[in-house]
């Protein structure tokens, strides 16, 4: 397993493997399962697999967890040793001094993170469509665990022709629901266990709908019900496709929860009514 630390030795490393079918998981670090079942889903897609390693200080706000974002560099490197992957980017810097160029995207971004965290997904945008040009992947894994995002991702990379073809990964839990999150190891004994009330605010009302419910408003009082933590940051039931906010469960939907614990920002969604296909 090769450490590249540089985007022009990551340059060069792509350009000596440009003959291969080349996957990309980019990821934050401090890995968890989650991570790892992305790594696990792209390993046998590909010839080459590389896993980037970057807080990417575009997509975080003034007031949010950048300084303080989990790190553990030598575990993150023996769990992508384990599941065989080729090579390692965990750049220091990751733009150029000029840099002045952005990637924006637009009614996707619009709800939910986006209208919660101002330039995030401008952020997440930029980031994604320069580790493309970096790696020259041929595919790349994303999480359902961040659902809006994945949405962005396709998206953009259909609007510019961008030549990626995007894996969606499902949601890694633990064994009692919480999804699994490197924010989690900001978590209080008691704060993991009501953070475990976002999947059960979800699961009500997947049940509900599932047993004829499709008014949202109700759903909505059923989640809301369950939800016990320091501050919820939005709870909403979208179209699965368009993320435009839904009155009737008509479609595939996703229920999608965002919450303080503490000064953790946890996130979770959840398919509600017909599934969605991902052709
Ligand atoms: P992050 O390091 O949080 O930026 O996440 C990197 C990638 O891993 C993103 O595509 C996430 O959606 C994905 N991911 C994070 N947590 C999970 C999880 N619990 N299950 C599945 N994918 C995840």
């Amino acid at each position: 397993m090769e450490l590249v630390e540089t985007p022009d030795a990551m340059v060069a490393w792509a350009e000596r493997h440009r003959h291969d079918r080349v996957g990309l998981v980019p990821t934050m670090g401090y890995l968890h399962r989650g991570h790892v079942s992305l790594m696990e889903l792209l390993r046998p897609r590909v010839d080459r697999l590389v896993v980037s390693i970057f807080v990417n200080p575009l997509q975080f706000g003034a007031n949010e967890d950048l300084a303080v974002y989990p790190r553990d560099p030598e575990r993150d490197a023996e769990k992508c040793r384990l599941v065989g992957v080729d090579c390692i980017f965990q750049p220091q810097e990751m733009y150029p001094e000029a840099f002045q160029t952005t990637v924006s995207v637009g009614d996707l971004t619009r709800g939910l993170c986006g209208a919660r965290r101002p330039g995030h997904f401008e952020g997440v945008c930029t980031v994604v469509t320069r580790l493309f040009g970096l790696t020259r992947c041929d595919e790349a894994c994303f999480g359902e665990k961040d659902y809006q995002q994945l949405m962005v991702i396709r998206r953009m990379v259909e609007d510019l022709a961008l030549p990626v073809t995007i894996v969606p990964g499902p949601l890694v839990r633990d064994a009692d629901g919480l999804a699994l999150s490197s924010r989690n190891a900001f978590l209080s004994v008691e704060e993991r266990r009501r953070g475990l009330s976002l999947h059960r605010a979800l699961l009500a009302m997947a049940d509900a709908a599932a047993a004829g419910e499709v008014e949202v408003p109700a759903l909505l009082d059923r989640a809301r019900g369950r939800l016990d933590v320091d501050r919820p940051d939005y709870l909403e039931v979208v179209d699965a496709q368009t993320m435009q906010p839904l009155e009737v469960v008509d479609r595939p939907a996703r229920a999608l929860v965002a919450a303080f614990l503490g000064r953790t920002r946890l996130i979770d969604n959840l398919a509600v009514g017909p599934e969605l296909s991902w052709t």
